[in-house]
């Protein structure tokens, strides 16, 4: 018998992605070139047309005999998604891509730019199985996980489009990655971990981006966040506590039935202890629910003395929720007993709400 929770974890059986590059290492990428009768050096030349020069169009790349980039386009970078809608908001600087992948699965990423950085939140998984009631992927399930490759499209794509100026504000590049889109990256380790090891080796191997600039968020999966710990890559964990009490939080993150508030919060300090990098606490502020100044005292007494942040997020209500944001007053009041303990706390921006690409929306629009 599986322990309670592991059901959940289960991946439904589909079809697997095709293989891409950003899926191998340096190793297996040579191997891959070798086979296809190509000098081994051509790897890391491929590799630098793919993320640095960010060079999709296989078909241009000089450094392939002509008779060769067919098969270099389906055998190494077979197309893994296609756009099937982008929307635009916030005066052009929140764009959410709807992407359909290889087996018609659907899942979104939103890029969001700010006078000095771009922000991209990406997804580990086609819908979620961690089922929580206030976040819309929660509702339909896990579909299936992301393949490593297919995590890094989502910013290669992004990183494409700012550096041919095609998103407001001109040419840029992605500084900050979040694992906040649909999906628990926790329950889709390996391919997780694939893509921050691609995105933040350096040239000519991968994207070269900082591990700092990246956030993987997760409703708790312990033993998960214990070996993210061992990895040595200094991303941010961010947790997604929105309770203090197992009482309520067995009810809005259901995986607390297995894995406990103070569990959890322990994996987190063991992995602020091993990495120096500050822990987010993330709090859905939903009223009447987790929002009474006893549970801001409560959540402030849990983490006072710890090398932590918390992140208080209105709500963002689902259709057909019955909950919603909290009162400005009761938010206030919040903020300032985990002031008063001695928390630092901030308040986020949702952005990309009228496109449905605020936290725990994106699976809304893609039911259409
Ligand atoms: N599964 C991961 C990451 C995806 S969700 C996790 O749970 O952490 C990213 C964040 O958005 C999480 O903190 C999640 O709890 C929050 N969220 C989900 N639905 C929301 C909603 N309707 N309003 C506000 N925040 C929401």
């Amino acid at each position: 018998m599986p322990a309670p929770g592991e059901l959940i974890m289960v991946e439904p059986k589909r079809p697997k992605p095709p293989k891409h590059w950003s899926d191998w290492t340096v190793e297996e990428r040579k191997a891959q070139v070798v086979e296809l009768g190509l000098p081994g050096f051509r790897a890391d030349q491929f590799s630098r047309q793919w993320y640095q020069r960010l060079n999709n169009d296989t078909n241009s790349w000089t450094d392939v005999p002509a008779d060769m980039r067919e098969a270099v386009k389906d055998l190494l970078f077979p197309e893994l998604m296609t756009s099937v809608r982008e929307l635009k908001c916030d005066n052009g600087a929140t764009v959410k891509q709807v992407w359909k992948l290889f087996d018609g699965v659907l899942v979104e990423s939103v890029l969001m730019r700010y006078t000095d950085r771009v922000t991209m939140c990406i997804s580990s998984q086609a819908g979620c199985g961690m089922n929580c009631p206030f976040c819309a992927t929660g509702q339909g399930g896990l579909t299936r996980n992301l393949s490593t490759a297919e995590i890094v499209e989502q910013v290669l794509a992004g990183a494409r489009s700012l550096a041919k100026g095609e998103i407001d504000g001109g040419i840029g590049r992605v500084n900050n990655l979040v694992f906040m889109g649909m999906g628990e990256p926790m329950a889709n380790y390996n391919s997780v971990i694939g893509a921050i090891r691609r995105l933040t080796e350096p040239a000519p191997a991968g994207f070269g981006m900082s591990a700092r600039g990246i956030t993987v968020s997760t409703v708790g999966l312990v033993p998960r966040m214990r070996q993210l710990a061992e990895e040595g890559i200094p991303v941010t964990l961010a947790v997604s506590l929105h309770a203090p009490d197992d009482e309520l939080r067995d009810t809005l993150v259901p995986i607390n039935t297995r894995f406990k508030v103070q569990e959890v919060l322990d994996a987190a300090w063991y992995y602020a202890d091993k990495t120096g990098r500050r822990i987010s606490i993330e709090y859905a502020m939903i009223k009447d629910i987790n929002d009474q100044a006893w549970r801001a005292d409560l959540l402030g007494e849990k983490l006072a003395g710890n090398l932590v942040h918390v992140n208080l997020i209105p709500l963002n209500p689902t259709p057909g929720s019955k909950w919603t944001a909290s009162r400005p007053e009761d938010e206030d009041e919040f903020v300032r007993r985990l002031k008063s303990h001695g928390v630092p706390v901030t308040v986020r921006d949702t952005r990309g709400r009228d496109i449905d690409g605020a936290c725990g929306q994106l699976a809304a629009a893609t039911k259409n």
